[in-house]
Order: C-alpha cells, then sequence, then structure tokens
C-alpha cells in the first residue's frame, strides 16, 4: 500500500554553504509537514555531518560517490574539482538508488548546480524542483551570462579602469551595477570551463518545475518578480535559519543549530559575555576562501589600529601561501588579548545573535550575508568569488545595511572603516539594518511572506502525492 506521507530526496552540492540551507530546508519540512526525507551527502561530508539532533534522527542520511580519490581535500578552492566529477560519479549510483526505494520519491530538490538530477528525474518521471542558494540578485544575474559575453562585458579585467562602467544588459540592475560588482567568475575569459559549467547547469535549472530560493520577498521582490519570467513557480522561503528558529520546539541542543560541518569553538561566547553591547566587531570569512599571510597582516593592523574590540574566527585552512599553509601566525595570536579574540571555527549564529557584536567583516557569502542581516547587524563586506561580489553591491548600494571593501585590502581601509561602522554605528546603515532585519524576522512569523511560501511548498508537494 502507498505510504500516505510524501517522500522527498534531497541533494545538495556538497560545501558547507549549500548543505546548511539545504539541511534547514530538510528540518522544516519534517518538522512542518512530517514528510520522509533522504538526504544525500557524499561520502567525505556524509561522515562530518550532524545527525544527532532530535529531528535530524528522522531525516535518512545517504552517502552517494563525487568521483574524486579518498585524500582529496575536498575544501577551499578545491571543491571546483567537483564541478567536473561529481555528476559521471552519482548520476548512475542515484540512478540505481532511487530505483531500490522501497517508496519511490514524491519529488527531488536538488542544488541548482547539480542539475544532472533534473535530467535524471525526467527519466524517472520524478517532479524536480531546483534550489539555488544563492541571492535572487545573483540567481538572476547568472541568467544575463550570456548576454554579457555578448556584449563584451566579459572577461572583467582587474585593475582596469573599466571595472566601474556600469552594466545595462540586466534588467532591474541597470543604474546599480558596474562591471567589479560581477560574478566572480566573470573576470573568467569566456571559454573557460568553470565559466561554462555555470552557463550550462544555470540554464538546465529551468527544466525544473519550480525554483526554491533563500530568500525573502520583502529583500528582493522586483528581482523576484524579473525571475518568475523564467519560473513560474518561486518558493522564496528565507532567511532558512531565522525560519527554522521559529518553527522549532525540540531546543535541546540550543536554540541556535550551527549545521557545522566542522567542531564549533565556544571559547569566544564567554569573551563576548563580558563586553559592552555593540562593541565587539564579529570577523570571519567563510569555509571556502582564504587569505595570503599578507592579507591576514593587513587585516590584522586594520583591526587592531582601529582600537575597537574583535572577535575573528580563523578556520584551520585560512592562510594560505605558497611557502606555509594552515593556522594563523602564532604572534597574531598573542598580540591579540587587549582589542580582541582570535578563535577557531564558531557557531556563527550564536555570535551574530549576542548583543555584544555591533558589526561584521565579512567574505558576503549568501548565508553570512542573511544571517547577519536577520539579526540587525551591518556589514564591511570583502567579497572575493563566487556570488559575494553581488551580494556586497546589494549590502551597500541597494540595502544600504553595510561598507562594500570591494578588492581593496590595506591597514588604513579596513581601519577606517571599522571605525565608520563601530563609532556611533554609521547612523544610517543602523537605521536600514534595523528594518531589514524586522521584515527578515516578519517573513518567517505566521502569515510572513516566507511562512506562506514554505507552507504551499508544503501543500504542492502533498498534491503530487495525491
Ligand atoms: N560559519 C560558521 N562558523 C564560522 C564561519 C562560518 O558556522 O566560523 C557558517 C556560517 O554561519 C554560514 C556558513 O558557514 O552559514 C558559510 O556560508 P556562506 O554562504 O556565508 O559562505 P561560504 O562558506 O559558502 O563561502
Amino acid at each position: 500500500m502507498e505510504s500516505p506521507i510524501a517522500h522527498v530526496v534531497i541533494l545538495p552540492f556538497p560545501a558547507q554553504g549549500h548543505i546548511k540551507p539545504m539541511l534547514i530546508l530538510a528540518e522544516l519540512l519534517t518538522q512542518l509537514a512530517a514528510f520522509k526525507i533522504t538526504f544525500l551527502n557524499n561520502e567525505h561530508n556524509h561522515r562530518r555531518i550532524d545527525k544527532s539532533a532530535a529531528s535530524r534522527r528522522r531525516i535518512n542520511f545517504i552517502s552517494i560517490p563525487d568521483g574524486l580519490p579518498p585524500d582529496h581535500p575536498r575544501t577551499g578552492s578545491s571543491v571546483i574539482d567537483l564541478f567536473f566529477t561529481i555528476s559521471t560519479a552519482s548520476g548512475p549510483y542515484l540512478k540505481n538508488l532511487i530505483a531500490s526505494m522501497s517508496q519511490p520519491p514524491t519529488c527531488i530538490i536538488c542544488d541548482g548546480i547539480m542539475s544532472f538530477a533534473i535530467d535524471l528525474a525526467a527519466e524517472l518521471g520524478i517532479p524536480a524542483i531546483t534550489f539555488r542558494t544563492y541571492s535572487a540578485t545573483c540567481t538572476w544575474t547568472y541568467f544575463h551570462l550570456q548576454k554579457l559575453i555578448q556584449n563584451g562585458e566579459i572577461p572583467v579585467l582587474e585593475g582596469n579602469e573599466d571595472m566601474d562602467k556600469q552594466i545595462s544588459c540586466i534588467p532591474g540592475l541597470e543604474n546599480i551595477m558596474r562591471r567589479r560588482d560581477l560574478p566572480h567568475i566573470c573576470r573568467l575569459e569566456p571559454e573557460n570551463k568553470v565559466l561554462q559549467f555555470y552557463i550550462t547547469q544555470t540554464s538546465k535549472m529551468t527544466k525544473a518545475s519550480a525554483l526554491i530560493l533563500n530568500t525573502f520577498e520583502e529583500l528582493e521582490s522586483p528581482i523576484i518578480s524579473h525571475l518568475k519570467s523564467i519560473f513560474p513557480t518561486i518558493y522564496t522561503i528565507g532567511p532558512l535559519h531565522t525560519a527554522l528558529k521559529h518553527n522549532t520546539i525540540d531546543t535541546t541542543n540550543g536554540p541556535y543549530n550551527s549545521f557545522s560541518l566542522i567542531k564549533t569553538d565556544k571559547s569566544g561566547l564567554e569573551w563576548l559575555d563580558s563586553q559592552k553591547p555593540n562593541s565587539v566587531l564579529y570577523v570571519s570569512f567563510g569555509s571556502v576562501i582564504s587569505l595570503s599571510r599578507e592579507q591576514l597582516m593587513e587585516f590584522w593592523y586594520g583591526l587592531v589600529n582601529s582600537g575597537k574590540l574583535f572577535l575573528w574566527a580563523i578556520r584551520p585552512d585560512l592562510v594560505w601561501d605558497e611557502n606555509e599553509s594552515g593556522q594563523a601566525p602564532e604572534e597574531l595570536k598573542m598580540g591579540t588579548r587587549e582589542r580582541g579574540r582570535i578563535v577557531g571555527w564558531v557557531a556563527q549564529e550564536e555570535v551574530l545573535a549576542h548583543n555584544a557584536v555591533g558589526g561584521f567583516l565579512t567574505h558576503s557569502g549568501w548565508n553570512s550575508t542573511l544571517e547577519s542581516i536577520s539579526f540587525g547587524k551591518p556589514m564591511i563586506c570583502w567579497p572575493r568569488i563566487a556570488d559575494q561580489q553581488v551580494n556586497s553591491m546589494c549590502v551597500s548600494e541597494m540595502w544600504k545595511v553595510g561598507f562594500d571593501m570591494k578588492e581593496i585590502c590595506d591597514r588604513s581601509t579596513v581601519e577606517k572603516l571599522v571605525r565608520d561602522l563601530m563609532e556611533g554605528r554609521a547612523e544610517e546603515i543602523v537605521k536600514s539594518t534595523d528594518e531589514i532585519a524586522r521584515l527578515a524576522q516578519g517573513s518567517v512569523r505566521d502569515g510572513g511572506s516566507s511562512n506562506r511560501n514554505i507552507k504551499k511548498l508544503i501543500q504542492d508537494i502533498k498534491l503530487l502525492h495525491s
């Protein structure tokens, strides 16, 4: 007899910034609808993921091959290698796996850069929904990569004076977006295989029956309207971490859940407890990018010279140099006693929620940006790769919730921006930060836009199952 409960297979791209929002969605689907969830990870992340929380015990985690040798690091920029191995390695495996499932999937929710699963779903007659883990603005920009090539906007040449030229071929972003704000892949030659990978993936996304985005209507409504010309059905259900907090009844693991693949260092939280409200700048550059020793030291001098307190999360592989890789230099750790703390990988949501934190120096990853927005913390952005340039443009030019350093990374700029952000807490920015945080919180409450959309997603999956 057919099960009365829908079965959803969820397939994220194997990186922290993709797994976290898709795992939160999995949690919401089990908590709000009691759906059966099969969550797929490559072996590397399957081993690292925390499966212990109560609701996660209801999610069936399964590992799939990713085509890379076991000793491949799969961290930092080397995750790109997965672009070229994963579909060939996991496609046939996934097909067999689905064929062997006692309850066939009601639908597959796959990452926007794992589009081979959309083809597979079509072959098996299963509906597919694509989840792009970027903002609506960045997703919309990716749909214009071909046009940008045709118009000669790609490649963007770093250091060239044309970097400030405005982009006119992306509806809704005229008069805002400059060449330097384009996604980082636009700095590659048109025939580059990474750029071509994204063009293909983006175009294949359109074969899915609907699009899920971790954003909220009030934040990106004009661009979401543009995207509806491509996807008639869009579920904007973010900020997902806020939605989960709003809906979670079981808080045995505390109010925040980092969904981290890396063990967290809690030592900074106690120190934060002893600081005044809004007095500390939190610094983190996410799970992928690395810094040269020289860049690290520029940030360090900028932070110390600003005279402000800071909490800097330095993950073990953040520092990379040709001659040296790994931990932050020992002298840097020793020298921070008075002004700040250097810690390892933190529970970021807990840090951003802390009232001692008054701002965030970030690489502008989309999860970090949304987390900062929903906790009402203004940002200083230092974007490096992927969607980060687009996000930092939105933060500074569209939403006015922070400053954008773009390519610049010298101690005097860091010092000035930290002072500007933290002293008197830059009035205009604080006002818009508070307002957008309010909208973010409102969107996930009962009746809010994201709350309605997650309920609609659940309803639509139930209809598929009936
Ligand atoms: N994060 C964390 N601890 C840290 C740094 C980051 O838990 O010390 C989390 C952060 O909360 C976010 C994710 O890692 O959810 C990073 O995703 P994002 O999209 O911001 O950047 P990426 O790592 O993909 O570049």
